[in-house]
């Protein structure tokens, strides 16, 4: 493809991705087909011989996007909103048009600099203090992830330079709340921490870590010749948004040494909101920290902003220096390779730069207000309806929610759940996730689509109503 051909298919494929966003609520939001579908209607074999663009494009409205759910859609209520605000996709477009790598300061000095401009941005928006530096990561797994071989680094005194942690003596351990994302778990075994050494802690009514069985686990460790190394909190966990209480955690923390990491990866962008700032309170007691622009604050995925307070012990743990990427400037710059896994970062920066710079904070900010509004409706008609109920706090965007009718119970009701959810998604008219809490299962009502207006959340409150008590 030439530049001329680019300029005119390129014209054409912004065309193309406007129509989709204009006209995305017309879509069932979830896709109908089979498993094994999309690939039986294309080829086995890559084609030969060089095809026109407009033919792909065709396959893209004949097969791909019959194939998707609507993450974009409106009345997309699953998992978690993943806004891709038009202005960050712009952003996206640009970094791979650029097509630059940040293999180092020197290799594209604006990819490292502007870097660290939205994440101080970011700082200030969020609330914290100066005491942190962050940087961009791809998710929050990877964050998790090099938070534990942190935490496992400092608490060995750099194993790595001797035996690893197969030199130790001392089991190091690592604590979680039994509502954590699974990425912890996974980050703490790829760690290589064991799956003996990784607590669950258990989790009060509101489904938040304990701190006093926190405590007595710690306590039972040390007993036991074991070293507590790190502490993953949640604020906003994945079923429920449950907001572990971060300032007892800070303080077991630091009385035992352990390094706190704290999970935010969802919640953390309502901290741009003054008002929801007491849901991390003690946030400055922690170690590291990661939030996900990719979710509900509308960065185009993927863009994981993970900050620490010692970067100098960061860089020790990551950091390569072979002689073909050490330049003259190395002393007087960040060399972000060394701020995280891999060598090669693309310029994600430009996309929360575009994002921030076109929405403003403010606009960032009424946003996520009209979000927590909607989800504060949705919980009262669901508080008032009867045999409906809220299952857990609603601090966030997240509404946790069963349709109870009398005389269903047990695995009866888990079936009645599990139906009338399943009749939204075929419907096409919404998309919702159920999820099991306190073994049984629910539904998670999760608003802040782009797009989600009070009429949505109304729609599909009618929808749900509809739905489960004719079934
Ligand atoms: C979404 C989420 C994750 C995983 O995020 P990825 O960026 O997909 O790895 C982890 N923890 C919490 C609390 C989340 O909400």
């Amino acid at each position: 493809m030439d530049v001329e051909e680019f300029r005119r298919v390129g014209h054409a494929l912004i065309d193309w991705v406007a129509d989709y966003r204009a006209e995305i609520a017309d879509r069932p939001v979830m896709a109908r087909v089979e498993p094994g579908a999309i690939r039986a209607a294309l080829p086995e074999e890559p084609p030969e011989a060089p095809e026109a663009f407009d033919a792909i494009m065709r396959d893209l409205d004949a097969v791909i996007v019959p194939g998707l759910a609507h993450w974009q859609h409106p009345s997309f209520f699953g998992y978690f909103p993943a806004n891709g605000a038009l202005a960050s996709v712009l952003g996206d477009y640009l970094s791979t048009g650029l097509g630059v790598l940040g293999l180092s300061w020197q290799a594209s000095p604006a990819l490292t600099e502007l870097e660290e401009v939205v994440t101080d941005w970011m700082r200030r928006m969020v609330g914290l203090s100066p005491a942190w530096s962050g940087v961009i990561q791809d998710t929050a797994s990877t964050s998790t992830l090099v938070a534990l071989i942190c935490a496992r680094e400092r608490a060995s005194g750099f194993a790595l330079a001797r035996g690893g942690l197969q030199g130790e003596e001392r089991p190091l351990v690592v604590y979680t709340s039994a509502q954590s994302h699974s990425s912890v778990e996974k980050g703490a075994l790829l760690a290589g921490f064991g799956r003996e050494n990784v607590r669950l802690i258990a989790t009060n009514t509101t489904y938040a870590m304990s701190p006093d069985a926190l405590e007595a686990a710690i306590a039972e460790d040390v007993r036991a010749g074991r070293r507590p190394c790190a502490i993953v909190a949640t604020t906003g966990t994945t079923a429920t948004t449950a907001l572990d209480p971060l300032v007892p955690l800070a303080d077991l923390a630091r009385e035992h040494g352990a390094w706190l990491h704290v999970d935010a990866a969802m919640a953390g962008s309502a901290m741009i909101l003054p008002e929801c700032r007491w849901m991390w309170e003690g946030i400055e007691g922690a170690d590291s920290l990661v939030l996900n622009a990719h979710k509900w604050l509308g960065a185009a995925f993927d863009c994981s902003l993970y900050y620490v307070r010692d970067p100098d012990h960061l860089v020790r743990v990551m950091s390569t220096n072979p002689s073909y990427l050490r330049t003259a400037m190395d002393e007087r710059v960040k060399n972000l390779r060394d701020w995280g896994i891999p060598l090669g970062r693309r310029f994600r920066a430009l996309k929360l730069w575009c994002l921030i710079r076109e929405s403003g904070v403010e606009g960032l900010r009424a946003r996520l207000r009209r979000d927590l509004a909607n989800a504060t409706w949705l919980a009262e008609a669901v508080r008032a309806a009867p045999d409906w109920r809220v299952l857990a706090p609603v601090p966030l965007q997240t509404v946790c929610v069963r349709h109870e009718p009398p005389g269903l119970e047990g695995e009866a009701l888990d079936h009645h759940t599990q139906s009338w959810v399943d009749r939204i998604a075929r419907s096409g008219a919404a998309y919702l996730t159920p999820a099991q809490l306190d073994g049984r299962w629910m539904v998670r009502v999760s608003v802040g689509a782009l797009g989600t207006e009070r009429e949505h959340v109304a729609a599909l409150w009618a929808l749900m109503r509809r739905e489960a008590e004719s079934g």
